[in-house]
C-alpha cells in the first residue's frame, strides 16, 4: 500500500502541493492525472524521497524514508538517469549489488528479452537513445521485484512494442499483488489500466475516482470534468 498523509510542499509562498491525501492500496494501479503545473511531478518527487516535504509518506505502511521501505520501492522517473560508464548490464548488476539481490541469469535474460535489449548489454549508458534509456530505467525498477512502484509518464518515449510489454508487466504485477501508481498525461495509454484515479489541479487532489464505482464512464470525461480544461 502506498498513502501519503497531509503532503505539502511550499516553494516560497506558493503551495505546489497542499495537504495531499491519497490512497492506492495493494494490487491496485493508481493513476495521477492533472493539468501542467497541478502538482503531479512534487507529489511523485515528493514520495520518491527527491524534494522536503511536509507530512507523511507510507510505503505498505513504513515511512517512506526507513530503509526497510527504500529496499520494497522502486521508482521510474520520467527522465531516465544513466551513468555514463556504465554498460546496461552493468546498471542492471549494479541495482543487484546495492539491493543485495538473489536473481538468476535467466531472470535477468528473461527481462532484457521482454524490453528488446538483449542485444544491447554491452552498450554504454551515454550510447544509449531515450527510449532505451527508458527501458533500461524500468528494467532497474522491475529487478528488484518491488511491492510499491511508481511510474512518471513511463510511456513518454516508448515504442508500441514497448509500450505493450509495459502494460503487460504493470498487470502482472498487479495480479501479483504490488502497489501501482502512474503519474502522466496519456489517458488513453492508461484506460484499460486503471484502478483509482486522482485528479490534482492547483496543488489539490480535486476528484479521485474507483473504477469499480465509474465503471464505463470515460476517462478523458471524468479528467475534464473536475479541471479548468475545455475538452476540444
Ligand atoms: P507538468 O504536467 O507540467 O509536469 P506538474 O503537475 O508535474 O506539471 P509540478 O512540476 O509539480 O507540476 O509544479 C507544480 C507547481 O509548482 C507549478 O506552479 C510550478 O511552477 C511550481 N514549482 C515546481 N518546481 C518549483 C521550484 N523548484 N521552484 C518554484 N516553483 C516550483
Amino acid at each position: 500500500m502506498l498513502q501519503t498523509k497531509n503532503l505539502t510542499k511550499t516553494y516560497g509562498k506558493y503551495k505546489a502541493a497542499d495537504n495531499v491525501n491519497l490512497t492506492v492500496e495493494s494490487g491496485e494501479i493508481g493513476i495521477l492525472l492533472g493539468p501542467n503545473g497541478a502538482g503531479k511531478s512534487t507529489v511523485i518527487k515528493s514520495i520518491a524521497g527527491l524534494l522536503r516535504y511536509k507530512g507523511e509518506v507510507l510505503i505498505e505502511g513504513m515511512d517512506a524514508k526507513s530503509i526497510e521501505a527504500k529496499k520494497i520501492f522502486a521508482y521510474v522517473p520520467e527522465l531516465p538517469a544513466m551513468y555514463e560508464a556504465l554498460t546496461v548490464r552493468e546498471h542492471i548488476e549494479f541495482i543487484i549489488k546495492a539491493y543485495k539481490l538473489s536473481v538468476s541469469e535467466e531472470e535477468i535474460g528473461e527481462l532484457f528479452e521482454r524490453f528488446e535489449l538483449s542485444d544491447k548489454q554491452d552498450k554504454l549508458g551515454n550510447e544509449l537513445s531515450k527510449g532505451m534509456m527508458q527501458k533500461v530505467s524500468i528494467c532497474c525498477a522491475l529487478i528488484i521485484k518491488p511491492k510499491v512502484i511508481m511510474l512518471d509518464e513511463p510511456m513518454v518515449g516508448l515504442d508500441p512494442a514497448a509500450i505493450k510489454e509495459l502494460k503487460k508487466v504493470i498487470l502482472e504485477m498487479k495480479e501479483a499483488g504490488t502497489t501501482i501508481l502512474i503519474s502522466t498525461h496519456m489517458l488513453e495509454m492508461v484506460k484499460e489500466l486503471w484502478d483509482v484515479m486522482f485528479v490534482m489541479d492547483k496543488g489539490n487532489i480535486v476528484a479521485s475516482y474507483k473504477k469499480s464505482d465509474v465503471k464505463d464512464e470515460d476517462l478523458e470525461d471524468l479528467f475534464f470534468h473536475v479541471t479548468d480544461f475545455e475538452k476540444v
